[in-house]
């Protein structure tokens, strides 16, 4: 029986480990699927971690000491995909597919993924001009003009937000209305380094080894295609919330979830069900940041440790 298992190996799941474990708890595994890290190893630079900075720091290497530390006070890694968890009775139930492990507390940090909007180049310059997050990259665009393509509310909270930091952002959208609350649309539409290039797509993502250098653009209505020379792109078209382990096999959710699938917990990283805890990019409301991950993962493996010393007393 564990203490704990924690799902997912990013900044979340590694600080509940830390914490869990340097708390006292003895039995606590986390299961990631791949090198713990989480996503932040595919950022080239990432210099706002508060208290590591150096210019050029990539998230792998801002990432390479944290599982030395994590079991260094007893974290154990289990490179394993976790299908599903389950309650079953007082304890849960983790399902590894080949294996069964049961656990008295369960902490969920399987992240989310920004969706990719399907254009030649979007990979291969992913990380290299092309962005999901304006917070963390916009300022490598200081100056300069950026494209935004979406026209959902990030799109538009994104453009504004580059918007103060960017000499022009062009928000492209494939409609001429937008999924957006409207007083966003109004703000953004009221902003005057913004260029609403409506009724579009992307078709490519062009530039060489060095990154980004442009982007070709299709009209619906036939209009000749455009062509930007902008050095950085944020796509902003929906997020997939990695939810699936807390999936029932009746297709309900073993905790409460909002409409976009985010896990609902409180200020604890309590969800609906006592012992089970979610930190991170997979909870509503998160600020999609390393040290907000991280800090949600401290406050978990806390209340982790409280819980087992409360069920063990
Ligand atoms: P993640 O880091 O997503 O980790 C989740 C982990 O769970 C993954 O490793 C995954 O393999 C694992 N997992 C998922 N499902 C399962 C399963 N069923 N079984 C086992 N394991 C599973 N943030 C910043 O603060 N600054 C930046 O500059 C910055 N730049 C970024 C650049 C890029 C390119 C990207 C993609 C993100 C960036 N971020 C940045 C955001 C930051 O990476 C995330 O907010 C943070 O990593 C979230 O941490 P997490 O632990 O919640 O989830
Ligand atoms: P979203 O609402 O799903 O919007 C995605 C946008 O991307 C839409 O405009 C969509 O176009 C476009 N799109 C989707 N696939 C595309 C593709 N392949 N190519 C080009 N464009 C594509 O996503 P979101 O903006 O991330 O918001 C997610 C949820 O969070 C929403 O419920 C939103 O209200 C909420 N949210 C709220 C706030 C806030 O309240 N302040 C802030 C951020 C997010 P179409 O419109 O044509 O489908």
């Amino acid at each position: 029986m564990l203490d704990c298992a924690i799902i997912g190996g990013g900044p979340a799941g590694l600080t509940a480990g830390l914490y869990a474990t340097r708390g006292g708890l003895k039995e606590v595994v986390m299961y990631e699927m791949g090198m713990p890290g989480g996503q932040i190893t595919q950022s080239s630079e990432i210099e706002n971690y508060p208290g590591v900075f150096r210019e050029g720091l990539t998230g792998m290497e801002l990432m390479e000491p944290w599982p030395a530390q994590c079991m260094h006070f007893g974290l154990k890694h289990e490179m394993k995909e976790v299908q599903r968890v389950r309650k079953t009775g007082k304890h849960f139930t983790v399902d590894l597919g080949s294996e069964q492990v049961e656990a008295k507390t369960v902490i969920v940090c399987t992240g989310s993924t920004p969706r990719r909007a399907g254009f030649k180049g979007e990979d291969e310059f992913f990380g290299r001009g092309v962005s999901t997050c304006a917070t963390c990259d916009g300022f490598f665009y200081k100056d300069k003009e950026v494209a935004v393509l979406g026209g959902g509310d990030t799109a538009l909270e994104e453009a504004l937000y580059l918007a103060n930091i960017c000499s022009k952002v062009y928000v492209i959208h494939r409609r001429d209305s937008f999924r957006a609350a409207p007083p966003t649309v109004e703000r953004a539409m009221k902003n005057e380094k913004i260029e609403f290039i409506l009724n579009a797509s992307i078709e490519e993502a062009f530039g060489d080894a060095t990154g980004l250098q442009g982007i070709r653009i299709v009209f619906k209505d036939g209009r000749e295609p455009l062509t930007l020379n902008v050095p950085g792109l944020f796509v902003f078209v929906g997020n997939n919330v990695n939810n699936k382990v807390l999936k029932q096999e009746d297709g309900s959710f073993l905790c409460k979830v909002n409409e976009q699938g985010e896990v609902i917990v409180d200020l604890k990283m309590h969800t609906s069900v006592p012992g089970l805890y979610a930190a991170g990019d997979i909870r509503i409301e998160a600020a999609k940041q390393v040290v907000c991950a991280a800090a949600d993962g401290a406050v978990a493996g806390m209340q982790a440790l409280n819980f087992v010393q409360e069920l063990d007393a």
